[in-house]
């Protein structure tokens, strides 16, 4: 997400308060994978999802977000194949909605699919008008039982919106402080427990306070890969 900033915002200074807080999803796919895909199927639109490193995003015809995933595939009606990377299980649930067969990569978030489908049943069991709410990162058989998919943003629009007053929460745990927070009339359970990102929680408050004192460590994408993959987050941009 730094990079993302830094490609987006070349000249503002993007630092993070720990370097080693990155996506392991992003990391299961490379720059040459991405060309490897290319060349095997050289008529494929590729798009991506945002969690990829800047050297992926450089590879793209068209970055995506778990909100417009959708949106994005849909928009490619003239495009006879589309690769979709690194996530299998966003993909999966991309082609669902689209009824576009996408060639997708052996990627997952390793957090995301903690989330069993054991797990949705017995918590359905102990709130029974709980609405499950599922992130589409989740196992395709954790997705199949959710009443509604949703990206984290959604989630919270949604959790405001809807006269549900009770929510299962198939996300990372995290999630959960906010949206007690942001609806105190209303109970949040998290679908399991198991659902943490140690990659995330490496991001303390501590952290943050000695990263803006020292102003360190700074995110800078190099011009010709920044070039590039800003074409395919503008590509996003105009049709969402
Ligand atoms: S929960 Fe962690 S591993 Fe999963 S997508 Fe988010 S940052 Fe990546």
């Amino acid at each position: 997400m730094a990079e993302t900033a830094s490609i987006l915002s070349p000249d503002k200074k993007v630092i993070v308060p720990d370097v080693l807080a990155g996506c392991p999803m992003a990391n299961m796919i490379t720059a040459a994978d991405v060309r490897r895909l290319k060349k095997e199927h050289p008529d494929a639109a590729v798009v991506g999802y945002v969690n990829t490193s800047a050297e992926v995003k450089a590879e793209l015809d068209y970055c995506c977000t778990s909100t417009n995933a959708v949106a994005v595939v849909n928009a490619l009606k003239d495009k006879k194949e589309i690769i979709f990377i690194p996530d299998k299980y966003l993909a999966d649930y991309t082609s669902k909605q689209t009824g576009r067969k996408l060639i997708s990569w052996n990627g997952y978030c390793p957090t995301h699919v903690k989330i069993l489908p054991e797990d949705i049943n017995r918590e359905r069991k102990f709130h029974p008008f709980a609405k499950v709410m599922v992130h589409p990162e989740c196992l395709s058989a954790v997705v199949a039982l959710a009443d509604v998919v949703l990206s984290t943003s959604q989630m919270g629009k949604y959790a405001k919106e809807t006269e549900a007053k009770e929510f299962i929460v198939g996300t990372e745990v995290g999630i959960i402080y906010r949206l007690k927070k942001d609806n105190p009339g209303k109970e949040f359970y998290t679908a399991s427990e198991r659902a943490i990102c140690p990659n995330m929680k490496r991001t303390t408050q501590e952290k943050i306070l000695w990263a803006l004192e020292e102003m360190k460590e700074e995110v800078r994408v190099p011009e010709d890969i920044r070039q590039r993959a800003r074409k395919a987050l503008d590509r996003m941009l105009e049709i969402i």
